[in-house]
């Protein structure tokens, strides 16, 4: 905490009921750690390879197909290493020779760059937009993977998971997005993804659901044996443990229980119309608010690209932001300090399903608090 943080006090009747607004690894809600609990002993302490815990991994493999609606032939894989670790495999065992890239902040750049560092593939085509804003990607030639970004952490801006093309195919990083934003999984081949964000999980593991098309390309670029596919980062190992609700190594068990029990939270109370529908709720009042405020205003200028899962607020120069961030930190409000890179007077504010609007709402009251006390 920063040595000169003002010395403000937010009164208790106006603090959220969970001070919990970090980006990744975000809130965990008490009944995700309940469930960890009711878990031992059968499955927390026991082998990766035996009933109870491959009961947890199909449960969460079911879960997510039915959250998602995956069309048929679609299947969830997984593995470990979040990620970072999958867009290793799609470099390693994906990729054929070119692929295209919506690059719009930190995340959806790293994985260009990842796939320009690999000396096997031709570079790879940017479609490049101001951070703040996502690209449109159409056809272009040559192309056999198309990589895009459902929403970009970094910068709080979501864009549409639609085909550019009706050759190659769409890998999606939905890392943030999943369970939090709506999508037409038949618009894309891979839909990966990693528990800490909008699944209110622990960080670790990687999940993905898989086209038919994208299947057969693992399987071929397996069989290819034209490059070396380190074991960790292999798809085909993935897809082949997964078939059998297993992971290539050892996976970390409260991860996939708490991931599990979220899941299982949104598809009893209505799936992805429940999940998302809260994230929409806390977007709606935190831009709002922002929009309405004399210091305050929405990062994302076009109102169609501000997401509902990570909202970017940037502040008048009268106001240090970073201040702001600090006093909430100080009063147990923690996690809203903008993505280190983009170098903004920003808070930046998860809004993930587990996150409750109305908390989201008395985050906003405290802000106001912090700014009245401050200017
Ligand atoms: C957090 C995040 C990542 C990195 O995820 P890890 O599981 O830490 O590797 C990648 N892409 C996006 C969009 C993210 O939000």
């Amino acid at each position: 905490m920063a040595t000169n943080t003002p010395d403000i006090r937010i009164p208790d009747d106006l603090k959220p009921a969970d001070g919990r607004f970090g980006s990744g690894p975000s809130k965990v809600r008490p009944e995700q750690l309940e469930a960890v609990m009711e878990a031992s002993p059968e499955v927390m302490g026991t082998s990766h390879r035996q009933g109870p815990v491959k009961f947890v991994v199909a449960s969460l493999r079911n879960g997510l197909a039915e959250l998602l609606q995956l069309p048929d032939g679609y299947e969830v894989i997984l593995g470990n290493g979040g990620t970072h670790a999958c867009w290793d495999g799609l470099v390693a065992g994906f990729i054929e020779q070119r692929s295209l890239h919506a690059s719009f902040g930190e995340f959806s750049s790293k994985f260009a760059k990842g796939v320009a560092a690999a000396p096997f593939l031709d570079d790879p085509v940017l479609v490049e937009a101001e951070v703040g804003t996502h690209p449109t990607v159409s056809h272009v030639d040559g192309i056999d993977t198309y990589a895009l970004t459902h929403n970009e952490t970094s910068t709080g801006v979501m864009a549409p998971v639609t085909r550019p093309s009706q050759d190659g195919l769409v890998v999606v990083d939905a890392t943030s997005a999943a369970g939090g934003l709506r999508v037409d999984i038949a618009e894309c081949d891979v839909y990966y993804f990693s528990p800490q964000k909008s699944l209110a999980s622990d960080g670790g593991l990687w999940l993905a659901a898989v086209s038919p098309a994208a299947i057969e390309r693992i399987e071929a670029r397996a069989a290819a044996g034209d490059r070396w596919i380190p074991p960790f980062v292999d798809l085909k190992a993935a897809l082949d443990n997964a078939r059998k609700d297993q992971t290539l190594n050892t996976p970390a068990l409260a991860t996939l229980i708490m991931a599990d029990a979220q899941v299982q939270w949104f598809c009893h109370n209505g799936g992805l119309a429940f999940s998302a529908g809260r994230s929409d709720a806390s977007a709606a009042h935190l831009y709002g608010w922002a929009d309405a405020h004399a210091l305050a205003t929405p990062f994302v200028t076009d109102p169609a690209m501000r997401s509902s899962v990570v909202g970017t607020i940037d502040f008048d120069d009268s106001v240090d932001a970073a201040a702001v961030a600090a006093v909430l930190r100080a009063n147990g409000i923690v996690d809203t300090e903008p993505y280190r890179k983009l170098g903004r007077n920003q808070l930046r504010i998860a809004m993930f399903p587990a996150i409750d609007p109305d908390d989201v709402l008395a985050l906003t009251g405290c802000i106001d608090h912090v700014l009245a006390e401050l200017t």
